[in-house]
């Protein structure tokens, strides 16, 4: 379970998160919606460790990850992609997957969901992450430079990066941004085959269709905080939220 508990963060003087508490159960996605500034980036940025909380606690399985470095936060199992695309451009794919493997101390279930090995040699960590690159139907790329790649295929090499470390919880920062309607329900395949018991996921999402049908619940953001949470129907009927967002 991922929790942000009465988390703050200021830049300057904008409060660019004031007091929001989350909580995000395994076994479920978790949708984070808002207008463009609401926060949404900055709860990313906060719990994978870019950014440092003004106050409050981010936890993991009750692991504090507030004040941890990137890398433990990874190994504590956070895994996250970017809004703007951030890859090795001059490594090969699997290369950029290979940078992101973390040791594998936990049992992890998503090696279930996805197909992935339970060992841990090299061997097996570069077969781990063909397997991931095959299930999202880029096998074929994985020799090529990242930055020879079109655009959709880079950002399916995101996804695949956030997979192959493991992750108890996997935050996705926009992933449909970008893509065509194609490549979008593609998209939506692969994050409903991300399900697994023991993986938290948050969808960070402007595409309403996608987020309606793919999320089992749904917080609202505006202005740093949270404005409504509850399941896409509820969300939906919500008219303050209709008002401040959807009717925008
Ligand atoms: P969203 O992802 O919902 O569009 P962000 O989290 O990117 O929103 O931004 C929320 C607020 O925090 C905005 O007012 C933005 O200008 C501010 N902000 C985000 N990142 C930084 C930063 N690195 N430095 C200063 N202000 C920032
Ligand atoms: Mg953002």
């Amino acid at each position: 379970m991922l929790v942000f508990d009465h988390v703050t963060k200021r830049f300057g003087a904008n409060t660019a998160i004031d007091d929001v508490s989350l909580t995000i159960r395994p076994g479920v996605i978790t949708a984070v919606i808002g207008p463009n500034g609401a926060g949404k980036s900055t709860l990313v940025n906060m719990a994978a460790g870019s950014f440092r909380t003004t106050s409050g606690r981010i936890l993991l399985d009750d692991v504090a990850l507030q004040d941890l470095p990137k890398y433990k936060i990874a190994r504590a199992g956070l895994s996250r992609t970017y809004q703007n695309i951030r890859l090795f451009d001059g490594l090969t794919v699997l290369q950029n997957l290979e940078v992101a493997l973390v040791p594998r101390s936990l049992p992890r279930l998503i090696m279930q969901a996805f197909g992935l090995s339970p060992g841990s040699s090299e061997a097996e960590a570069r077969s781990d992450c063909e397997t991931v690159l095959q299930r999202l139907g880029i096998a074929h790329l994985g020799e090529r430079h990242a930055g020879s790649l079109a655009y959709g295929q880079q950002k399916l090499v995101e996804l695949a990066r956030a997979i192959v470390a493991r992750p108890r919880a996997i935050l996705l920062d926009e992933p449909a941004a970008g893509l065509n309607h194609g490549e979008t329900d593609e998209l939506k395949a692969h994050i409903q085959a991300l399900r697994s018991p023991d993986l938290a996921i948050v969808l960070i999402e402007h595409d309403m269709k996608l987020i309606m049908s793919v999320s089992d619940e749904i917080y609202v953001m505006a202005r740093g905080a949270v404005l409504a949470h509850g399941t896409p129907e509820a969300i939906r009927g919500n008219r303050q939220v209709q008002e401040a967002y959807l009717g925008q």
